[in-house]
């Protein structure tokens, strides 16, 4: 760099105000009064740190550099607001996948929430047993409930059922083989494998009949003195479709038990019990598969059952002993946040509320009728201008790994624009605040208001307002 370029940028710099310049701003003073001295300033710091290196690189000429000073005091407070707020927060699930992974899965009921306030903000039992004044345990907290819904002989919770199942291998399984059909050896949402979380239990995965077809002569042919376990897993995200055969449970259970073997079953979704709704017809109940003999029962919290996430073990009570003195269960114990979530959920079963209390069963449970007056009223609100909103029939999906392809029958706004692509408008609603997810089907944006709460479709509609008023303004800028 030649002498000539050098100097001016230096002068640059050189002129630049100093942050203390800022500080003494009557704005700072509120600045500093709602954020902190120590924010505000590491803030100005940041900034004019950033501006000097726009010189340095020669990005910023000199004729912008006095706006850009002007400016400091509203970036400050731009950046300190959107740093006070919380990382995780709300998104408008108009997807129309009740147990969205990404979107959190099942949202708790807010009678679930209202429930754990006391225990969770103030000191609880958690582990202390109030009758005898002494040390008590954890587990009992959800296992009494989980006893007297289920009929089972003992339960324990952790922190998902991928721990759940690693635990339980962990406990019955080290060093030893464990069978499992070919055709159950699923991979869920990309981190769950079973063959991966087979080894990390230090379990040996023996695999049994073929893709397709698995008979309980294959499982009963594959058992030697090294077997430890038969697992069964819930295919939950994916279906084999055509000549397909998976034994019959309670012909498994028997084989099972005339080989002395516990048969552990991974049902994924935690329906408790069977339900009569179109889209369940294919997802074990953990109650039927207790009732056919299966000895350990693994599922999740937060996805049928509608509670918080966790891994729920329920099953034989010489098993669950076992479980709870393997070490790695200290490792994947619950908080008492989970406890007080997941037994206000199990209270609703309990009350017989559930499918009008816990947000995904009533989401569930909403008639056609109903969605298609929503879907309309939104509609009213918010045609006309650059949006094209049409209502068509279209399907909800479970989601969360629950019931491959199980469509549930839905109305759904399409929206379209003259000027803008699918793309834009999904960007569009996902920058919105709250963001409001969406998906792209055929170039177009489909919005689905079954996964919407009622309270939120004014949100929906304001949004598309927005959209439909300024919409190519608001895509261009947030694409920037
Ligand atoms: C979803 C699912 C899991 C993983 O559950 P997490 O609670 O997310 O760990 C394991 N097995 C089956 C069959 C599932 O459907």
């Amino acid at each position: 760099m030649s002498g000539m370029e050098k100097e001016p940028v230096e002068r640059l710099l050189r002129n630049l105000p100093a942050v203390g310049k800022f500080l003494e701003d009557a704005q700072t003073t509120e600045l500093i009064q709602r954020f902190s001295r120590r924010e505000v300033v590491q803030t100005f710091q940041e900034l004019m740190e950033e501006l000097r290196e726009e010189i340095r690189q020669g990005r910023l000429g000199a004729d912008e550099i006095p706006k850009r000073v002007r400016n400091i005091m509203q970036a400050v407070r731009h950046r300190l607001h959107e740093r006070a707020r919380p990382s995780l927060r709300r998104v408008v699930n108009a997807t129309g996948i009740l147990l969205l992974t990404n979107a959190g899965r099942a949202p708790l009921a807010e009678p679930v929430f209202e429930a754990m306030r006391e225990p969770v903000c103030r000191y609880s039992n958690l582990e202390y047993d109030l009758t005898l004044g002494r040390r008590g345990h954890r587990d009992i907290h959800v296992e009494g409930r989980l006893r007297r819904l289920l009929g089972c002989e003992a339960a324990t919770v952790v922190n998902n059922a991928a721990a759940a199942l690693v635990l339980i291998l962990n406990t019955l399984a080290r060093n030893r083989d464990v069978l499992v059909s070919r055709g159950e050896l699923i991979e869920i949402g990309g981190s769950f494998r079973l063959p991966e979380i087979m080894q990390a239990g230090g379990a040996f995965l023996k695999e049994v009949g073929t893709t397709n077809r698995t008979r309980t002569a294959d499982f009963a042919d594959a058992v030697d003195e090294n077997t430890a376990v038969i697992l069964r897993v819930h295919p939950s995200n994916y279906r084999i479709v055509g000549f397909t055969e998976s034994p019959p449970l309670a012909e498994l259970v028997e084989m099972a038990h005339r080989r002395r073997l516990p048969l552990v079953y991974d049902v994924g979704s935690g329906l408790l019990f069977p339900d009569a709704h179109s889209a369940l017809r294919e997802e074990p109940a953990i109650s039927d598969c207790l009732a056919q003999g299966v000895d350990l029962v693994c599922s999740s919290g937060d996805k049928l059952l509608g509670g918080p996430q966790a891994g729920l073990i329920v099953g034989r009570h010489d098993l669950v002993e076992k479980i709870r003195r393997n070490p790695l269960m200290r490792a994947m114990r619950v908080d008492k946040m989970v406890y007080a979530a997941l037994d206000a959920t199990l209270l609703q079963y309990a009350a017989g509320r559930h499918r009008s209390v816990l947000p995904v069963w009533s989401m569930l449970q909403i008639s056609d009728e109903e969605i298609r007056r929503r879907v309309e009223a939104v509609q009213q609100r918010c045609s006309g201008g650059n949006l094209i909103v049409e209502i068509e029939p279209g399907y909800s999906y479970l989601g969360g790994g629950s019931a491959p392809g199980e469509g549930i029958p839905t109305w759904l706004l399409a929206l379209q624009s003259t000027r803008l692509s699918a793309r834009s408008i999904e960007e569009a609603l996902r920058r919105h605040t709250p963001p409001i997810l969406t998906r792209i089907e055929k170039e177009r944006v489909l919005l689905d208001l079954r996964t919407v709460f009622p309270d939120e479709d004014e949100i929906l509609a304001s949004g598309l307002l927005g959209l439909a008023k300024s919409g190519f303004a608001e895509a261009h800028e947030s694409s920037s």
